[in-house]
């Protein structure tokens, strides 16, 4: 989808003689959250030497058999990264690591903290040298003034000056960390990996799609406003206490919407389930005369599984993707209308021709992108286009670990649904509901979601950046 962009993937194992290899399959299957670098931290088994490869690119290009032999160590923590805040530079390349009273530190986070900036500014003029310019430099700065050589308890501190979005994993000389802030906005799990000599390593990740490829369990969720560890003594686990802590969270929506695999279970939630889900609400919602449901693939196909089954239609692809193209293509010098999308996307005719069609995606941002699928879908034969949403219209850029367009870019921003439906030339157009959203991801039975950028209700203060 363009516009809304993934955030990052985060990976962290303890106690695995395969440490660094295991953390690259890790990262790379979380690679959908993360594609401008990749960083791998190991530590070494001689009282703390942390040996670090961070590179520009996918994870398949980043690391050689050379750099993963010479990552050496039982613990290893690594990051995907996608930049949120900072440019695509090698300093922003995560795991950041640093060297403190109490040893060297790495750190690598998903998320964005909203007061970055601000702090950032009152530690410069208080003599901080920054490296890079994204917002998790702020974290080491803030435990390298801290006095005490406990790091978690710098932890516990730093985390009362921070607000926004973190989960971060963190491996010193003797402990792996993860630390979730108190909203719990992006996903964190914990896994236990079985050895062959009996033992278990720890195991941490975004997404449990990372445990699945490394044959680890899902133990359970880090939880919003935890702070765990495992170090030789076994697993801890601590609260924050973080000033004005809520009882609410505020998981992000969206990752079941677009962010995360669907074969992940995120918040306690498979994401093909509550994508599936969305579909059968938005069938019950906005019902249309049709003879086929197809969906945008990738993106649509869960939702228009789930809507087929809600509303009888039958299910079809409709569109072909091409899943064998790289990050850029060379154009043919005379311009062919729809030439970018249809190089992805191809519709079949001989599915199309003279049908009235519901064509399923799961969000909707520009309009752009949708405008164009609707006329090749046309160009195909379809005679009616019904083009249906699996979430509510993006009035809000995010300011929570996703890199969003500016609220100025969002079509819903400033036009109604019908001026939408007119631009992108669909016959019909429908959004899925917020409640109808918040029903498909069980959210009464959970602490609570954000969908600010549905709803312009951001459960936290702004410190200025909606005005950026
Ligand atoms: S604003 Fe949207 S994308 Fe950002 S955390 Fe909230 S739901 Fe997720």
């Amino acid at each position: 989808m363009p516009g809304f962009r993934d955030e990052c993937a985060i990976f962290g194992i303890w106690g695995d003689p395969e440490a660094s290899r295991m953390t690259y399959l890790g990262l790379y299957a979380q690679q959908h959250r993360g594609q401008e670098s990749s960083g791998i931290v190991s530590l070494k088994e001689d009282g703390g030497t942390h040996l670090v490869h961070k590179g520009l690119g996918l994870v398949g290009d980043v690391y050689t058999e050379e750099h993963l032999s010479g990552l050496v160590g039982s613990a290893a923590i690594g990051h995907n990264r996608y930049s949120t805040t900072g440019a695509n530079l090698i300093a922003n390349a995560q795991p950041l690591t640093a060297n403190l009273r109490s040893g060297p530190v790495a750190i690598a986070h998903n998320g964005n903290i909203i007061n970055g900036s601000q702090l950032r500014e009152a530690l410069i003029t208080r003599g901080s040298i920054f490296q890079g310019s994204n917002d998790t430099e702020v974290v080491l700065h803030l435990l390298s003034r801290n006095s005490s050589a406990d790091v978690i308890r710098c932890l516990k501190e730093a985390a009362n000056e921070l607000v926004g979005a973190y989960s971060f994993v963190i491996m010193t000389h003797d402990r792996l960390i993860a630390m979730r802030d108190p909203l719990g906005f992006r996903p964190l799990v914990l896994g236990s990996r079985k050895l062959e000599d009996g033992s278990s390593a720890t195991v941490l990740a975004s997404e449990t799609c990372a445990l699945d490829l490394i044959g680890a369990d899902l133990v359970r969720e880090i939880e919003p406003g935890e702070i765990f560890w495992v170090d030789k003594d076994g697993q801890h686990s601590e609260r924050l206490a973080v000033k004005g802590e809520k009882a609410a969270t505020a998981h992000c929506v969206f990752e079941h919407v677009y962010f995360s695999r669907p074969d992940s279970v995120v918040f306690g939630k498979s994401v093909y389930e509550a994508r599936k889900s969305m579909g059968r609400e938005l069938a019950r919602e906005s019902a249309v005369d049709a003879d086929m449901v197809i969906p945008v693939p990738d993106s649509g196909l869960p939702a228009a599984l789930g809507y087929s089954g809600e509303s009888g239609l039958p299910f079809e692809l409709g569109i072909i993707r091409n899943h064998y193209i790289g990050r850029t293509f060379i154009q043919p010098s005379q311009s062919i209308r729809s030439f970018g999308v249809k190089i992805k996307l191809n519709p079949q005719s001989k599915v199309l021709a003279g049908k009235r069609v519901v064509v399923i995606d799961d969000s909707l941002v520009r309009g752009t992108t949708s405008q164009k699928v609707i006329q090749l879908i046309r160009h195909a034969g379809a005679k009616e286009v019904h083009f249906r949403l699996a979430s509510p219209p993006t009035v809000g850029s995010c300011f929570y670990g996703v890199d969003t367009p500016h609220r100025s870019q969002l079509i819903a921003a400033s036009k109604s649904i019908e001026e939408i439906g007119k631009f992108i030339g669909a016959d019909t157009l429908a959004y899925l509901s917020p409640d109808g959203m918040l029903r498909a991801v069980d959210a009464s039975k959970t602490r609570g979601f954000c969908a600010a950028c549905f709803t312009g209700k951001y459960p936290t203060e702004l410190f200025g950046a909606d005005r950026e």
